[in-house]
């Protein structure tokens, strides 16, 4: 048995709006990851065997290693197809929002969304969503967005309609959202819905031979490039940078998704609590951090680079150059000695 934690009314709710409407749409946000992706797949498996048609719109290409994904082929990337995206929003009854908390997380979508006459649900696990929905799902304490549509579903009444695509999309979102089980995934919780996820014949270990073992060559050799060449240790701070230049990208002929993951790498050093990486994008820099143990990396996400996420795992941007914003960040880095575990801090550091 796990335990209610989705409130009864809003159950209540999304039930009856599913109920009252035809044209559904599922938005998530930019840049989708495998719980953006996962959660929306998930829900959209769902409605499909109630017998309802609904659309995933996401505002950007979501990475090659996770287009395996059952229903992949069919979601629409708004900045490839926009028209046709804009009729479906301008037609759409309901949309629900998924594993984002800030309209700004729907970029290139926003306006299309917002002006849309669907009402919205947000289904989300961020801290401090934004009121841009009628109906709000929010729970931080849980692991990814993924996880929250199976509580959604069996909460309904509905475990009976989760089929084996829907399951494989529900897995997906909770490993990719806690890497693989290793943080954030202490809740017992989540291996009971795992063994009932395996009990629909969900293939674990082959969902993540198909995220994690399908990289290219290039992506590998960028990885040994980040950790040989450009990975910096601040053993006073317990902290570790890593930065790709655009020239550096376009060297290692870099694709959508390709620097997924290397920011968790530093953390498997000794003493490392703090890892940032930072890519140069056509016109900002984006910005990974993680952490391990108490430290908040939604903290310096939000105070450094206008962002925001989970405690281990947050993101921003900065508009600054990428010299400047490395600046900005090792100037900062002492301000944040304070949040370090107690007891990590030896002189020699890492
Ligand atoms: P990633 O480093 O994988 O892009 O993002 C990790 C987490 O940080 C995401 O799940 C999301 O919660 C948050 N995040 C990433 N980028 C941004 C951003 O630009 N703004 C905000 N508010 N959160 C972000
Ligand atoms: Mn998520």
């Amino acid at each position: 048995m796990i335990s209610k934690i989705i409130a009864e009314d809003l159950i209540s709710k999304v039930k009856k709006a599913i109920g009252n409407v035809e044209k559904i749409t599922i938005v998530s946000h930019v840049g989708p990851d495998g719980d953006a992706l996962g959660s929306s797949l998930a829900l959209w498996h769902y409605l499909m065997s109630i017998e309802k048609e609904p659309t995933i719109i996401v505002p950007t290409a979501f990475p090659n290693f996770l287009a395996w994904m059952p229903g992949a082929d069919q979601v629409i990337i708004y900045e490839n197809d926009k028209e046709k995206a804009d009729l479906i929003f301008a037609s759409s009854e309901l949309i629900f929002a998924l594993d984002f908390n800030t309209v700004s997380r729907m970029s290139n979508m926003a306006d299309a969304v917002l002006e849309s006459p669907a009402k919205r649900i947000l289904i989300d696990h961020h801290l401090h969503p934004e009121s841009f929905a009628k109906v709000l799902i929010s729970y931080p304490e849980i692991s990814s967005t993924s996880e929250l549509i199976f509580r959604l579903i069996c909460r309904i009444g509905d475990f009976s309609k989760i089929n084996l695509a829907c399951a494989d999309c529900i897995y997906t979102g909770m490993m990719t959202d806690t890497g693989g089980f290793t943080y954030n995934s202490n809740n017992q919780e989540v291996y009971i819905i795992i063994a009932e996820l395996i009990k629909l014949g969900v293939d674990k270990d082959d969902i993540y031979r198909k995220v994690y073992n399908t990289f290219s060559a290039d992506r590998l050799r960028l990885m040994g490039f980040c950790l040989y060449k450009k990975m910096k240790i601040y053993p006073a701070y317990h902290a570790a940078l890593i930065t790709l230049s655009g020239k550096e990208l376009y060297q290692f002929n870099y694709t959508n998704g390709d620097a997924e993951g290397i920011v968790n790498i530093p953390l498997s050093v000794l003493g490392v609590e703090f890892s940032v990486f930072m890519r140069e994008d056509t016109d900002k820099i984006k910005i990974s951090l993680r952490s391990q143990g108490t430290f908040p990396a939604n903290k310096v996400a939000a105070d450094l680079f206008n962002g925001g996420g989970h405690l281990n795992a947050a993101g921003g941007e900065s508009y600054l150059t990428l010299s400047e914003t490395i600046k900005k960040f090792e100037e900062a880095l002492p301000y944040y000695r304070d949040f370090l575990e107690e007891g990590s801090l030896t002189p020699e550091g890492a």
